[in-house]
């Protein structure tokens, strides 16, 4: 078995993902002579460097189903998430002053929205079911006359558990409250339109498809009003001022007409290969469990806690696996996750996940060899420790 495959083995693709060749041979003439500013309107450095940017607007938006006018290019969805919360914000503040939000969102949403509550904003944080999903009547409960955003993730970073986003944008419209989804794992992965979520506003970014890292945008539906972060040229609109990366965003275009090409076939592969990871693990380990709606869940993530079992120890005996533990280091202390203390693990549960994330490059026999390794270095830890 060890013959056919290559290591180290990568399944950590919610973290990132590796540049799809397809997507480096667009971007490196953009790297090289064709260097062009797309803000230079008066010779053919600036109007090539344009052309490839529209170009790229528009495979963009035909992967999410919007208009090309309606891309915002940022540096990533980072920036993407911030602009949302912190524009609408201010350009709505007449209207009202808040927000509702779940508590499993990326820190990209939580930690603007815990600056916005110390600047006055209200800010409601739906809890997750033991399953991940918010509960729609807890939302339809939480909207206020001054509710001007409601933003819930599409794909969660950790458990890859999907929001109800068609509901949520039903609840949303029929109140007149904008609607905004840090769509990030979601792009490429599944089908992502923004008219039938009824999505106002998202936050996408080419890394986590395949694309170059440092290159994001934000979807803004025609006729919403959002005050800038950026001040600067008034580029985009006026809505985010800056030189645009011309290289990551033809690399970005790239990825989604790559990705949209292929979505359903390498959706349903990459499932297919999920699901005989998990079906290996199960079938041998006791303890182990699933973190999060297997149901409503992106076709590459796996979450399992390893009962009895430390997920950084046992990421450390399995070194040659690149995978992601159900913890994250804080201000230099290792804390169990809080989107999995959300919905409801105890610390060591929580301290004991595993997030698996496949992708486009990965392959039954990397799953194969994968699945005993980690069977084995399980068995042999518990032997060790036995709880
Ligand atoms: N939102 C989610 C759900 C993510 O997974 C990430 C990446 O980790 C981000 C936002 C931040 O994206 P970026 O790395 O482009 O700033």
């Amino acid at each position: 078995m060890a013959a056919q495959i290559k290591l180290p083995i990568y399944f950590d693709n919610h973290a990132t993902t590796p540049v799809d060749p397809q997507v480096l041979d667009a971007m490196l003439p953009y790297l090289s002579g064709k260097f062009g500013n797309a803000a230079s309107h008066s010779h053919g450095f600036g109007w090539e460097a344009e052309a490839a940017v529209d170009m790229a607007r528009k495979h963009i938006a035909a992967l999410i189903g919007s208009l090309p006018q309606e891309i915002v290019f940022t540096s990533g969805a980072t920036e993407s998430d911030n602009l949302v919360l912190l524009g609408v914000a201010e350009a709505y503040r007449t209207k009202g002053d808040h927000i509702i939000t779940a508590v499993t969102e990326h820190r990209a949403v939580l930690d603007t929205c815990a600056h916005l509550e110390k600047t006055g904003y209200r800010i409601t944080r739906l809890p997750a079911r033991p399953d991940g999903l918010i509960d729609l009547d807890q939302l339809r409960g939480a909207f206020t006359p001054g509710t001007i955003l409601v933003s819930i993730m599409a794909a969660n970073n950790e458990t890859g558990v999907l929001q109800p986003l068609e509901e949520i944008g039903t609840l949303c419209r029929e109140r007149g409250v904008l609607f905004h989804s840090d769509a990030v794992q979601a792009l490429g992965r599944m089908p992502l339109d923004v008219n039938k979520l009824q999505l106002d506003l998202a936050s996408i970014t080419a890394h986590k498809c395949y694309g170059p890292k440092g290159c994001g945008a934000l979807y803004v539906r025609s006729g919403v009003k959002l005050a800038p972060i950026i001040h600067g040229g008034g580029h985009e609109h006026g809505m985010r001022s800056g030189t645009l990366n011309v290289p990551g965003i033809v690399g970005f275009g790239k990825a989604c007409e790559v990705a949209q090409s292929g979505l359903p076939e390498e959706s349903c592969r990459i499932a297919g290969l999920r699901n005989r990871l998990r079906d290996r693990l199960l079938a041998e380990l006791d303890d182990a469990i699933i973190n999060g709606s297997m149901e409503h869940r992106l076709p590459g993530n796996l979450n399992i806690s390893f009962l009895n079992v430390e997920g950084e120890t046992l990421m450390a005996a399995v070194k040659e696996v690149a995978v992601s533990s159900g913890a994250a280091c804080h201000s230099d202390k290792i804390e169990p996750s809080y989107v999995l203390k959300a919905l409801g693990l105890s610390d060591e549960a929580a301290g004991s996940a595993i997030r698996f994330g496949l992708g486009r490059f990965n392959t039954e026999a990397e799953v194969d060899y994968v699945a005993e390794r980690f069977i084995d270095a399980v068995k042999k830890l518990r032997e060790l420790s036995p709880a």
